[in-house]
């Protein structure tokens, strides 16, 4: 699933591709993605309306259309949104350097867009670009729904989601943050509200209760965080909103600290170093285009970079890169966390 640096990743280009545009028309063939309302309402209420702005929070995307609406994404498994340039039609050129500059990945000449990763269409939208003051006729549809008239529309926004989990909301911009899935959700890794202060906030430090070691009985008085293993509470998205299962292994192993260790067992100095690696990985992520663990990519089809750094997840059974200790996995909440016996303690 898409995590921060991955939504990140799509929000960055959102802003420099489709910023701007204009929405003309929208396909879909798996309305049920539309969560709050029909097809045609939907339809009827974005059509016309301008693209002010991408943002996220946490793993959730929102695209700000002009007279006060917002669509809320969630990507969810496999979801991932692509931008394409339609027939007649090309980005200005320093709009196209910008997306592809690049300098580690997108070798030119790879089609992307014909990867079969891309290839599961379920929604379109149709757009006109505003910086090129290009006059787009108003598509026109055939019988069943879909815009027939690609030399009409020039740019597209596609969303590819094989597995179909993905959800588009609609809704007034002031709204967005009262649902209730956004309501719930805790401080986003990446803004600058998350402070080291209030990372100790959220573990419940400074606390009363003694520092203990591994294994020793817990006391009673330590109940909900302090019970919990830091591998969990790092993907607790109420807690802290955008990591997911790649970078919790990845931060964990940064910061040297066993993600089965309870709260109540880190060390201050421990804490100040998991927030430093919090923020570092996924700063370096970000930089990188984040991780195409699976169906993940970014608008131009490509997959990020950050899979070739990745220093444990899915590398159980492979040596560590600092010690040569076999790298283990094991399940933690239904899924996988791969670790380090001997670096993390
Ligand atoms: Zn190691």
């Amino acid at each position: 699933m898409p995590e921060l640096p991955e939504v990140q990743t799509v929000v960055s280009d959102l802003n420099k591709k489709i910023k701007g545009d204009t929405i003309t028309g929208f396909w879909s063939d798996w309305p049920k993605a539309i969560k709050n309302l029909t097809l045609e309402k939907f339809k009827k209420l974005i059509i016309g309306r301008k693209i002010l702005g991408a943002r996220r929070l946490g793993k959730n995307l929102f695209i700000d259309l002009s007279g006060g609406k917002t669509l809320y994404i969630h990507l969810k498994m496999t979801g991932h949104l692509l931008v394409k340039a339609q027939a007649n039609f090309q980005f200005p050129i320093s709009n196209f350097q910008s997306i592809s500059n690049d300098k580690i990945s997108n070798s030119k000449k790879h089609d992307y867009f014909a990867d079969k990763v891309n290839s599961y269409i379920h929604h379109i939208w149709y757009l006109t670009d505003s910086k090129l003051r290009m006059k787009c006729e108003s598509t026109k549809e055939n019988s069943n729904g879909r815009v027939r008239s690609a030399q009409f529309a020039c740019k597209t926004l596609e969303f590819s989601d094989v597995r179909k989990f993905a959800k588009i909301v609609l809704d007034d911009t002031e709204k967005i943050k009262n649902l209730k899935e956004i309501k719930a959700l805790g401080v986003d890794a990446m803004s600058p509200e998350f402070t080291f202060k209030k990372f100790e906030e959220i573990l419940g430090y400074p606390h009363p209760l003694p520092r203990r070691q591994a294994g020793s009985p817990l006391p009673k008085r330590a109940r909900g965080i302090f019970n919990k293993p830091i591998g969990i509470v790092l993907m607790d998205q109420s807690l802290i909103a955008g990591i997911g299962n790649i970078y919790r292994s990845e931060i964990l192993y940064d910061a040297g600290i066993d993600p089965r260790r309870l709260v109540i067992e880190i060390r201050d100095r421990e804490i100040k170093e998991l927030y430093k690696s919090i923020k570092k990985i996924l700063k370096k992520a970000i930089k990188m285009r984040g991780t195409s663990d699976s169906d993940y990519r970014d608008t131009a089809g490509a997959p990020g970079n950050f899979h070739k750094i990745l220093k444990v997840y899915k590398k159980a059974g492979q040596k560590c890169q600092r010690c040569d200790t076999i790298i283990k996995r094991i399940t933690m909440a239904q899924r996988s966390v791969f670790y380090c016996s001997s670096c993390q303690k």
